[in-house]
């Protein structure tokens, strides 16, 4: 995909975010308070109205990932405002100058917000947050670097969202779910669950 292609798909994925909003409300409401889905739907609205202005026209994938990292940062509020906005600018600053996402491009923006979500907040796979479904489509990513775009893409939607699936075997320690320690047990995180759309409606795009 080149910049304008890229950007086609950020916004399928902002109108798949939008409409996950009370599936994500429900989880939110279960192991945390309840806001998760309003977050999604406010910073990915936000994100969508930043993707149609005329006047958005970014030099590159790295930008256009960087703006609307800003704007999902600015508009969502929540720890995870703080958390995808970082995932979206920690890409802006890892691809830019590139006017092609492939395979490798999809395992260095993954990567990079690996490092700067684990940086910025500390959490590790198995603290039972959104970083769970981040490793899965990671390392599948990286795996996968000799497919297409398409083929990696769909396994990494598969692996996220089998990640995101194993944190309801998880104790939290981070987030608000950490405060109701055992009883976390054999519910999903929302987080882990909003990064595995993004990457399905990623695949659903491409594919
Ligand atoms: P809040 O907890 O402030 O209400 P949200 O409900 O919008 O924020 O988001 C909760 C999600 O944020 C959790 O499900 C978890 O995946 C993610 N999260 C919380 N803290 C961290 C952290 N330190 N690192 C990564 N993700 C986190
Ligand atoms: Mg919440
Ligand atoms: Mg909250």
């Amino acid at each position: 995909m080149n910049t304008t292609q890229f950007t086609a798909c950020l916004l399928y994925v902002a109108e798949g975010m939008i409409a996950s909003e009370p599936r994500l409300t429900a989880l939110d409401q279960v192991i945390g308070d309840g806001d998760h889905g309003i977050g999604i739907k406010r910073g990915f609205t936000a994100l969508r109205t930043l993707l149609l202005s005329a006047d958005f026209s970014p030099v590159d994938i790295g930008d256009c990932l960087l703006q609307s990292g800003t704007r999902l940062m600015t508009s969502m509020g929540g720890a995870s405002g703080a958390i995808f906005g970082t995932l979206f600018r920690a890409g802006g600053k890892a691809l830019a100058g590139r006017d092609e996402f492939d395979a490798p491009t999809l395992a260095a923006w993954l990567e990079s917000g690996m490092q700067a979500i684990h940086q910025r907040g500390g959490a590790k796979p198995g603290d039972k947050t959104m970083v769970d479904a981040l490793a899965a489509a990671t390392a599948r990513a990286h795996a996968d670097v000799a497919l297409t775009l398409a083929q990696a893409l769909a396994h990494s939607a598969q692996a996220a969202m089998a990640g995101a699936e194993e944190t309801s075997t998880m104790v939290a320690r981070f987030g608000r779910a950490k405060n109701l320690g055992e009883r976390a047990i054999g519910h999903c995180d929302p987080g882990a669950v909003s990064m595995a759309l993004i990457v399905q409606f990623m695949s659903e795009f491409v594919n």
